[in-house]
């Protein structure tokens, strides 16, 4: 018996521990330093109430014999018609037109950026930006499939372009981008989606960040004309609504997406009826809170919220003269290590002399060493009180 000898092309990826690690030491060896981490990935703020008032009401129908709920409805894979009338009508704002047999949901944005590539031959060649959100790479990785990579840096803003000297079959893009926080344009998006339609690629579009969009940049690829032709847009509420614990996002494979003369809609809905049985009634009702007029409400307050430390970090970096990308359209900033620093010297000088935690650039990619990435994840006054050291450290 043969296991899949890919995985041992995986990489042990340390970065999350090793900043974890460092940071407990420094704590030990000096407890009485206030260490703030501004590293956080995760959301911080509590689940919006019109969310937990709508878990309640379905809690209830599961405890009524009359409105119980056991598997969700076949029809749309488990989908729930409230949820999924949501959803449309969150795309109808953006003036966006999607069917309920378009979009599946998900247990969130990680299990499809991976699951998705079932679709397609392992034979193909997959692009991916560096750096980038690592679970892409390692899904690709353990598939054995062919990687090349679109370089993201200082020169083009951290937003790569195609390349018309590469042939790839499935490109991901992200935007806005984990760990760069930069977000495409339309006509950039555009540059994408005609480049996909001209070789008969997909691209796999993670929107997750979508709702740190302020400025007037597309918050779906669907908004490009012909991307129905070549894109899947993978959305989560995780960074939206805090739904990283709760668990629920959507996949979006428009209807008129075909390759090999097949539908990838009804490949999709077919996979998923094999190997997904749906998520939870009481997290479904609550996700459809979201994106009702209070819910969006509640959850912009939310997003408000981080917004604003990211701004002060941006402001920070400013005032410094320290270049970055990100922070605006996006929960991070990405900045440029200062004095010529390698990501990690600056980890460790930031711990050391500022008691400021974030996140080494070189670990989302060989493009990301000399840079940094700081989250807007923190409390108002954690992020303040950051940026006061920085300054203090940096000026
Ligand atoms: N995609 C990107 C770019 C992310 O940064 C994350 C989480 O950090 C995810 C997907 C995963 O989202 P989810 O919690 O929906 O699985």
């Amino acid at each position: 018996m043969k296991i899949n000898s890919h995985f041992l092309d995986l990489k042990d990826n340390y970065l999350f521990s090793t900043v974890g690690a460092k940071t407990a030491a420094y704590r030990a060896a000096h407890p009485e330093k206030d260490v703030i981490r501004l590293s956080i990935g995760d959301v911080t703020r509590p689940l919006a109430p019109v969310v937990i008032e709508a878990m309640r009401r379905a809690l209830d129908d599961l405890s009524r014999t009359e409105t119980f709920k056991g598997y969700g409805p076949d029809r749309y894979v488990y989908a729930y018609e409230p949820l999924l009338a949501s959803i449309r009508d969150s795309y109808a704002r953006k003036g966006v037109a999607v069917s309920f047999g378009e979009i599946f949901v998900s247990d969130g944005a990680k299990s499809d950026c991976g699951n998705l590539l079932e679709l397609f031959s392992a034979d193909n060649t997959v692009l991916i930006p560096d750096p980038v959100y690592p679970a892409y790479l390692d899904a690709n990785i353990m598939a054995g499939r062919r990687i090349i990579f679109a370089d993201a840096n200082e020169g083009n803003g951290f937003l790569p372009m195609p390349d018309e000297s590469v042939r790839p079959d499935l490109i991901y893009l992200c935007s806005p981008n984990n760990p760069t926080g930069a977000a495409y344009s339309r006509a950039q998006l555009k540059a994408w989606v005609d480049y996909a339609n001209r070789l008969g690629a997909v691209i796999l579009y993670d929107a997750a960040y979508e709702y740190f969009i302020e400025d007037d940049l597309p918050r779906s690829i669907f908004e490009i004309e012909g991307a129905r032709d070549c894109a899947i847009e993978i959305c989560s509420y995780s960074k939206t609504a805090g739904f990283t614990g709760v668990r629920c996002g959507y996949t979006v494979i428009p209807d008129t997406l075909e390759r090999g003369g097949v539908k990838l809609n009804r490949m999709w809905a077919r996979r998923q009826s094999t190997k997904f049985n749906g998520v939870s009634y009481v997290t479904q009702m609550g996700a459809a809170a979201v994106f009702t007029e209070e819910g969006e409400r509640q959850t912009r307050e939310n997003i408000a919220y981080y917004k604003r430390n990211a701004a002060m970090i941006g402001e920070t970096l400013s005032s410094l003269g320290i270049w970055y990308t990100g922070g605006i359209n996006s929960p991070y900033v990405w900045m440029k290590c200062p004095r010529g620093m390698d990501s990690w010297s600056f980890f460790d000088y930031l711990l050391e002399n500022a008691n400021v935690v974030g996140t080494p650039g070189s670990g989302f990619g060989k493009n990301g060493e000399g840079f940094f990435r700081l989250t807007a994840f923190a409390t108002a006054e954690n992020t303040a009180e950051a940026c006061l050291r920085l300054k203090t450290i940096l000026k």
